[in-house]
């Protein structure tokens, strides 16, 4: 089967490489991993060396018969991982292993062009998930650890993130160890969720507006705040927004919010 380019295919071929990934995932015996993408299983298949907690999402249909027939104890879904339910997948998992789980544990290797919307979706989810092992192109890794000394980099993926998460980087894969190579290397991290306390929670219950408020910071990035964003507080509005740190924007946005 030809690799599909607008679903983001590139299946990994280095066996070195899948085990050092799965080592890093760091999966304990009674997890409930979701893998998101298994493309033709070559991360999946070490799985059940840990686990017998597996649920799989896969896009691409024609993909679905082969994982049935190579992991015949996992439940396998055909679905859209960018408009996933994690409650609805708990409960799927609860029926199908007959078991009460309460964390996700989520691996993948995740397609390129989709990527960055499929981690905004699971942080809809944040109190389900145990932790996110993922791959991504190495300049997404980075903007979702950059701070503002990295300028151009730093924006609304790094304070999202970085707000929910800890980052724990893994390694670079190189184009070769995939079939076909993409263009660019790649980043193995860990998301590591920062405990749910009252403060945390706030930005939870807040998420669609608190990316609305970084999505306008960010806008015009080259205009100084007070043209883009003049609710902000005096102290910042002769700054551009990528001149703000991770806790000013949390702090501006507790004080627009009355927090
Ligand atoms: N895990 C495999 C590996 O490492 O070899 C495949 C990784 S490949 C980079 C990405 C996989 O995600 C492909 O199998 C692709 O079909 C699947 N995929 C693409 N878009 C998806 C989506 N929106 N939801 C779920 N899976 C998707």
């Amino acid at each position: 089967m030809k690799a599909k380019k607008y679903l983001g295919q590139h299946f990994l071929r280095d066996e070195n490489i899948v085990r050092k990934i799965i080592d890093f995932a760091d999966i304990e015996k009674e997890d409930l991993v979701l893998e998101i993408g298994p493309g033709k299983g070559a991360l999946t298949k070490y799985l059940k060396n840990f686990t017998p907690y597996v649920v799989l999402v896969e896009k691409d249909k024609e993909l679905i018969p082969y994982l049935k027939e190579n992991f015949t104890d996992f439940l396998i879904l055909n679905e859209d991982a960018r408009y996933l339910n994690l409650k609805d997948i708990l409960d799927a998992a609860r029926k199908f292993f007959n078991k009460d789980f309460k964390k996700i544990k989520v691996l993948s290797n995740l397609p390129y062009n989709v990527g960055n919307i499929i981690l905004i979706n699971l942080l809809n989810y944040f109190p389900l998930l145990k932790d996110l092992t993922v791959m991504t192109q190495k300049e997404v890794f980075e903007r979702i650890v950059a701070t503002p000394k990295d300028k151009k980099k730093y924006g609304f993926l790094s304070i999202l993130f970085q707000t929910f998460f800890n980052i724990k980087k893994g390694f670079d894969i190189s184009p070769k160890a995939f079939l076909p190579p993409p263009k660019v290397y790649s980043t193995v991290f860990k998301f590591i969720p920062k405990p749910l306390d009252k403060n945390l929670n706030f930005f939870f219950k807040s998420l669609e507006n608190y990316k609305k408020f970084l999505t306008k910071a960010f806008s015009q990035r080259r205009k100084k705040i007070k043209n883009v964003c003049p609710e902000f507080p005096k102290d910042y509005l002769d700054k551009r927004a990528e001149e703000i740190s991770l806790e000013e924007y949390k702090s501006i946005f507790k004080k627009l919010n009355n927090h």
